[in-house]
């Protein structure tokens, strides 16, 4: 039997433990570093399959890694199991929160932590039989749902002697990730001015809120002289009071400066900051500028993508059957026309009546991606990474939606999962027994990296902001 059938017939032995797993994270939805339970599951499963355990990687409580194997290449899967506020939702395809105000997993992230361990987990076993010196490991992170997780597992060094990553995502179809994404920082700045009498006394006040003001009408301006890729968005976390009689002494807005890649984006930073200390000029207040998280833009790799997709090609997208098609049938029924239309044009195809995706979109498709960030972007700068797309749901769900949630526990999304693992094992043993893929992955990196090598965006002083949930 060649390796890939093995690790296959091998994740298929022990699938049943994972989608179990899957199943009860998705139970106890917890957000942005506060993932106590969800994090104790994979403890214990990595405990009981007989990895190694280091707890609280890069000093974050809900961070766990596993290694199992002796000397050789590593090789690293990485799961999340962060669920977002506000999306409580039970599995049935009509909007009905299991707790009003609670989290659920609308990215399916318990999907995509149980099926990065249910890979290594297989791919520990092929070692356990074969004799080729290999190490494994799964990477348990947390809050990649704004908490950039990896970025301050990167900067700890976590990853310094990892051969190559391999992670998935739930998604509408069955491809290997080639879209990119953008770097991201998030700042808060802070204004501080002087109180007084609004009425009485009103030119002894310096209003910070003021500041805040103006702060965001020069970062709209600026929207007109920024890369057309870039984003910048804001919320107002501390107005400074409710009295509007009261002139306001302190005001707080948090800003999302997104940008193509990681120069770029310090570009920008450098920029919005410049924007609020000009607030704070016109206004006679302090204004400090504080970096919350930061994520770098993802890295392609060529040679790891043309393995990959070599991979799930041999093993094919996932088999669905009638009461799949007819639960993605009433979830896309809750979907516009829209909604599905703009999914299919990420992978520039003209919309079908398929529910759920059975077929690999080819390499080269002529996409439109929508640009988001995400924190394996620091892992793609150091470590040559590459990942999958599953369909866990049916075509054309928007992500970060009840709809998400709804499909979460699906025997559709258990499939796609399992999927989802072979195709990582896959190239997990691959890269263990193809010595020159490690190589040509590594050398595509060091030619990325060249001109600009990774400087992490988190400032050396910035720590895990384990104390800020979402909620
Ligand atoms: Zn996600």
């Amino acid at each position: 039997m060649d390796n890939r059938s093995y690790i296959w017939r091998g994740v298929d032995a022990i699938k049943e433990r994972f989608t179990d797993l899957s199943d009860r994270v998705w139970g106890t939805p917890e957000v942005c570093y506060t993932e106590a339970r969800s994090c104790a599951e994979h403890l214990a499963e990595l405990r009981h399959q007989g990895f190694r355990i280091t707890e609280k990687v890069a000093g974050i409580p809900t961070a766990v890694m596993g290694e199992w194997g002796e000397g050789g290449p590593v090789i690293a899967f990485l799961g999340e199991y962060d669920a977002l506020p506000g999306l409580s939702q039970a599995d049935v395809a009509e909007p009905r929160p299991l707790q009003a105000g609670g989290h659920g997993h609308g990215c399916g992230h318990n999907l995509l932590g149980s099926a990065a361990l249910l890979a290594a987990t297989a791919v520990k076993d092929w070692l356990a039989t074969h004799n080729v010196p290999g190490r494994v490991r799964y990477y348990g992170c947390p809050a990649e749902e704004g908490g950039a997780a990896k970025a301050f597992m990167v900067r700890s060094g976590a990853f310094d002697d990892v051969a190559v990553a391999i992670t998935w995502h739930p998604s509408s179809f069955w491809e290997v990730v080639v879209t990119p994404s953008l770097a991201n920082t998030r700042a808060d700045f802070a204004f501080t001015g002087r109180t007084s009498h609004a009425a009485a006394s009103p030119h002894l006040g310096r209003s910070a809120l003021d500041a805040v003001e103006l702060m965001n009408v020069g970062v709209n301006y600026m929207r007109e002289h920024m890369p057309s890729d870039a984003r910048i968005h804001y919320a107002v976390l501390d107005t400074g009071g409710i009295a509007p009689n009261v002139v306001q002494a302190h005001a707080r807005v948090r800003y999302s400066i997104r940008a193509r890649d990681l120069p770029g984006m310090n570009e920008l930073v450098q920029r919005v900051h410049k924007v609020a200390q000009g607030a704070a000029l016109m206004t006679e207040t302090k204004v400090e500028m504080r970096i919350i998280s930061a994520v770098s833009n993802v890295l392609a790799n060529t040679p790891l993508e043309q393995a990959l997709h070599r991979v799930m090609e041999e093993l094919g997208p996932p088999h669905f059957d009638e009461a799949d098609k007819d639960f993605a049938t009433k979830i896309r029924a809750t979907l516009t026309d829209k909604d599905i239309a703009t999914v299919y044009h990420t992978i520039g195809m003209d919309p079908t009546d398929r529910p759920l995706a059975d077929f690999l979109v080819p390499l080269d498709a002529r996409r439109n991606p929508l640009i988001g960030s995400t924190d394996v972007g620091d892992v793609s700068w150091v470590v040559p990474t590459v990942q999958v797309h599953a369909p866990t749901i049916a075509i054309g769900t928007p992500l970060h939606t009840w709809q998400v949630v709804a499909q979460g526990k699906s025997p559709a999304a258990h499939k796609a999962m399992v999927q989802a693992a072979k195709a990582m094992a896959g190239l997990g043993v691959r890269a263990l027994t193809e010595p020159d893929l490690i190589a040509a992955a590594k050398a595509d990196l060091e030619k990325r990296t060249a001109r600009t090598p990774y400087v992490s965006p988190l400032p050396d002083d910035v720590a895990p902001p384990l104390d800020m949930s979402l909620a």
